[in-house]
């Protein structure tokens, strides 16, 4: 790959480019970097690159004849090389956002060139004349372009065969699938009292895998919820099949009653504790929630109590009456089985007659988002917001979403 930067500052976007691994990997041939200078194209006796902006304002703006003559002279090397035009990238904060699905696109180009304005920016008929596109690095603003094309001449040049080690190095990084990466650690075990997690120190790579990706995921959901439910749109699951010890029988006698109100009790618990006053979930007894199930069962729900060889692990109703799904539970000790998923697709099954099945859980239970996500649930627009019981009860304004999924054949219900 050839990487072309149009700049004012040359040397300093030349000094990062030949500098620790991007160096050693043009060193290597593995790509070449051409930084050209922006004053030298000019045609005035002051070589002068900026003049006030039409229509008056603040600030200079940099002509385009300079700009666009550089842009020739490195059309004219890369057609010299037999390559073919280069791809023209103009830095801007007005750009579309760039992120790593930007460079990998950009990282196919066979030469890519990449423009940095200065003071208020560039003449835009330049850019309309030459640019493929504008692309902005965040949502702020910077004095030059000259770190926002580093941003993408680096993150486009990792990605060139060779430069990195390995190529799995990129592969298991942040944003590659869609989620951010898992916390690293490394020697020593314990710094300043604080021990490395246990787990990465048994040599288990299976429990070691399943623990970096649960701390990805749980990353993700928290700093980037956009990010997370995007992830969870492109990456639909199938529940696994039913082991043959795995039964699901509708809660008939006192004593499956008990048995999936213990269940009910533990996991609300469990995923509401981030949400709820401590005194609040105290008052989620397994009697509370006895009385709670008893009561949806005379307002028309049934329930099915999962067991896996005989112990009962998770519960979850239907609601003939609208559709809806909910009381989806799985003891905390069998979680991370795909228990949930399982019962959730059995649950769709109980209800042939709905061509729309839902499901409301409150904003801050993040897995049990996912999941309907996962299963092709989509957010209702224009959900109520605040429960008034949840003003009263829990420690934050939370949000309870509707979430709706459209049965989809007849053949999908009869597997
Ligand atoms: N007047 C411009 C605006 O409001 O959009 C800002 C000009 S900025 C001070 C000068 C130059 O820095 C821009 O021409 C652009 O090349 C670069 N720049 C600033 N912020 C950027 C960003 N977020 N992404 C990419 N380039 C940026």
């Amino acid at each position: 790959m050839r990487i072309d930067i149009v700049t004012l500052f040359p040397e300093l976007c030349d000094s990062f480019l030949h500098a620790s691994i991007l160096g050693r990997a043009a060193a290597k041939n593995l790509f070449e970097a051409h930084c050209h200078q922006i004053r030298d194209y000019t045609k005035n006796k002051q070589k002068q690159t900026d003049d006030y902006p039409y229509g008056g304002g603040c600030g200079m703006v940099l002509y385009a004849q300079p700009i666009a003559d550089c842009l020739r002279e490195v059309q004219a090397q890369c057609a010299a090389q037999g390559r073919g035009r280069p791809h023209v990238v103009f830095l801007t904060a007005a750009g579309r956002p760039y992120n790593e699905g930007v460079a990998r696109r950009l990282a196919a180009c066979d030469s890519l060139t990449l423009v940095c304005g200065h003071y208020e920016g560039i003449d835009q008929r330049v850019i309309d004349a030459f640019g493929d596109e504008e692309l902005s690095i965040g949502d702020y603003v910077l004095t030059g372009g000259e770190l926002a094309s580093l941003v993408v001449a680096d993150s486009v040049l990792r990605l060139q065969p060779g430069v990195l080690a390995e190529e799995k190095g990129y592969q298991e990084e942040s944003y590659w699938d869609g989620l951010l990466e898992y916390p690293q650690y490394t020697r020593p075990e314990i710094w300043e009292g604080r021990p490395v997690p246990s787990v990465l120190l048994t040599g288990d790579h299976t429990r070691i895998d399943a623990w970096r990706a649960k701390q990805s995921h749980a990353r993700t959901a928290e700093r980037r919820p956009d990010l997370y439910e995007e992830w969870c749109r492109t990456h639909p699951l199938t529940p696994a099949r039913w082991k043959r010890s795995e039964r699901a029988a509708l809660v008939r006698t006192g004593e499956q009653l008990a048995a999936a109100a213990q269940i009910y009790s533990e996991s609300w618990q469990m995923s509401h504790r981030e949400a709820c006053t401590p005194d609040f979930l105290a008052e989620h007894t397994p009697e509370a929630m006895r009385q709670r199930l008893e009561a949806d069962r005379t307002a028309g729900w049934a329930f099915y109590l999962h067991s896996t060889a005989g112990k009962p692990d998770a519960i979850v109703g239907v609601c003939h009456k609208t559709g809806e799904i909910g009381r989806l539970y799985v003891s905390p000790a069998a979680q991370g089985r795909g228990i949930g998923a399982k019962l959730l697709a059995f649950a769709q099954k109980k209800l042939p007659e709905h061509t729309r099945t839902f499901v409301t859980v409150l904003e801050t239970n993040r897995p049990a988002i996912a999941l309907y996500l996962r299963m092709g649930y989509r957010e209702e627009a224009g959900t109520p917001a605040v429960s008034p019981e949840a003003h009263q009860t829990f420690t934050n304004r939370v949000r309870e979403q509707k979430l709706v999924r459209t049965q989809l054949r007849d053949s999908e219900m009869d597997d």
